[in-house]
């Protein structure tokens, strides 16, 4: 078993000034869907990541398979596994069991979230005796576990996408405004810098109340997550922010999640996908290339590791380790 908090390592490795990668799964809904992640997983545990996370299931749905695979990932692969929890239909007792269940698989990291609202649910709503974000959640998890876990909060360098209103009028919008704005089909999109300063500062109350490491909402753009760094050390927020890199797998998922996240593109990647419409090899060279120079500048801007979500898929990701030489074992 190589479990270990990932808090305690991220020192070392900033001293030693090394840099680390990290991979995120979802619960399968099947069994055959399980089995061939955990092979996966196996896999992608051989190129040795700081750490691998596992959702948790919006609304609670596969909330206990998600503890179930973390567990599978420490006893089967030898993995450090980094567990999501979230507060989406968790009153309190479920939050305890699930953390005593952490616990005892030995898994030491947990990133502990608000959650999204369950699936046909547009508002997000605290259940009866549960919690209403992620900040209580932090709370908590150190009032009854101390220091036992590694805590990782998220992070949204565009803001938050309850924060991201529509512009009415471009020649209105500040200097940060133009850093952050978002180019939709419909229109621009922003946070607003009152919006803003209050993201940042609930941000910072996570970490105070605990955080460890920030993990970003998926980034596509290097510039907007150089800002955010320089806007966390502005609020006073010093731990590593690590940015989430979405491989790009589709076209169509590609347009689906950053309209969701409301996550800043390049106009040039845009442009890219949509010329490659849906001839997969031409999607998957857009993905590498594209991803692998999207890493480059997000180490260049400070990034201290890359976090994949590898919407449990391996060809993209691990290509954009080997097009960046950070694969440990050869990429087949
Ligand atoms: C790295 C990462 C991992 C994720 N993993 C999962 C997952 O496993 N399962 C899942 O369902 N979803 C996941 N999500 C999505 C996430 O649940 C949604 O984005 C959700 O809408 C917000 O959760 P949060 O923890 O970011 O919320 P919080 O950090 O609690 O807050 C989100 C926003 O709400 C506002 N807010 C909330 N409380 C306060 C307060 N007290 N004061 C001021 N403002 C407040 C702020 O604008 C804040 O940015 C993940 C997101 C990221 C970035």
């Amino acid at each position: 078993m190589a479990t270990f908090k990932i808090s305690d390592r991220l020192q070392e490795l900033s001293a030693k000034g090394e840099k680390f990668v990290s991979f995120e799964f979802f619960p399968p809904r099947t069994d055959d869907g399980v089995t061939s992640l955990m092979s996966r997983i196996q896999r992608y545990n051989d190129q040795q990541p700081l750490f691998m996370d596992m959702t948790w299931g919006a609304g609670g749905s596969t909330s206990d398979l998600t503890l179930d695979l973390c567990t599978r990932m420490v006893k089967e692969c030898g993995a450090n596994a980094n567990m999501h929890l979230t507060c989406t239909n968790m009153p309190s007792e479920k939050i305890d069991i699930a953390l005593k269940g952490a616990r005892d698989a030995g898994i030491r990291n947990i990133v502990a979230l608000r959650g999204d609202p369950p699936a046909g649910e547009e508002a997000w709503e605290a259940v009866e005796g549960g919690y209403s974000c992620a900040l209580d959640l932090v709370k908590h998890i150190r009032k009854e576990h101390g220091d036992f876990f590694s805590i990782a909060v998220s992070g949204y360098p565009e803001g938050h996408p309850n924060a991201i209103t529509k512009v009415q009028d471009e020649a209105e919008l500040t200097e940060s405004e133009r850093e952050r704005v978002i180019e939709m089909e419909d229109g621009l999109y922003v946070c607003r810098d009152g919006d803003f300063q209050k993201e940042m500062e609930y941000l910072k109350a996570k970490v105070d109340a605990g955080a460890d490491l920030i993990i970003t909402q998926m980034v596509f753009d290097a510039p907007v997550y150089g800002a955010f760094l320089k806007a966390c050390k502005a609020y006073g927020i010093n731990i590593p922010v690590v940015p989430g890199i979405m491989c790009i797998q589709n076209a169509g998922g590609f347009k689906r999640m950053t309209a969701f996240c409301k996550s800043r593109t390049p106009a040039a990647l845009r442009a890219a996908v949509e010329a490659a419409g849906d001839d997969k090899e031409a999607i998957r060279k857009v993905a590498v290339e594209h991803g692998a120079q999207l890493c480059r500048d997000l180490q260049a801007a400070g990034a201290p590791g890359l976090h994949f979500y590898t919407l449990n898929l391996e060809k993209v990701t691990l290509a954009i380790l080997d097009a960046l030489n950070l694969n440990k074992v050869p990429v087949e």
